[in-house]
């Protein structure tokens, strides 16, 4: 990724331009957008909303770069997602949830759950959402819970 320091990420990825031209590159490498529902390559772009639109017959022909991400039904701002996102890939030796949380001015959770998020992407290579992902994450925080609490098995 193209900032060296963690405060030039910060101002990097705070302008608009640079988050959209970053996500275009990651989701389109060849710079061919193309319709995240049928494929078409046919659109026209919606500079003041962002958005392209697609001609296909198809429900919902808007989508931005964020539609069928990861990112794209996250409360976070774009700007926070990949900010963690340099720390992961910059970090050699790991970073924390901690840490993370302390970067960025979020919560320990929010830090711990794009942490997550995230290290799945790199390792599956996809940015993609993962329908089903979402419930495993919930499932696997249930079974954590009470583990943590100290009050599993007993009543
Ligand atoms: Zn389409």
């Amino acid at each position: 990724m193209e900032p060296k320091t963690l405060q030039a990420a910060i101002v990097h990825f705070a302008n608009p331009d640079n988050c959209h031209r970053f996500l275009t590159e990651l989701r389109w490498p060849d710079g061919r957008v193309a319709c995240p529902i049928c494929g078409a390559e046919k659109l026209s772009y919606l500079a003041n909303q962002r958005r392209w639109k697609c001609y296909g017959s198809h429900p919902k022909p808007q989508f931005s770069l964020k539609t069928g991400t990861l990112f794209e039904d996250s409360p976070l701002s774009l700007d926070k997602w990949l900010v963690a996102l340099w720390l992961i890939v910059n970090c050699k030796n790991g970073i924390s949830s901690c840490e993370m949380a302390r970067h960025l001015g979020i919560t320990q959770k929010s830090a711990w759950f794009m942490n997550h998020r995230l290290r799945m992407a790199l390792h599956l290579g996809s940015f993609d959402k993962l329908t089903g992902e979402v419930e495993a994450d919930e499932t696997f925080i249930c079974v954590i819970r009470p583990i943590m609490n100290g009050d599993s098995g007993r009543t």
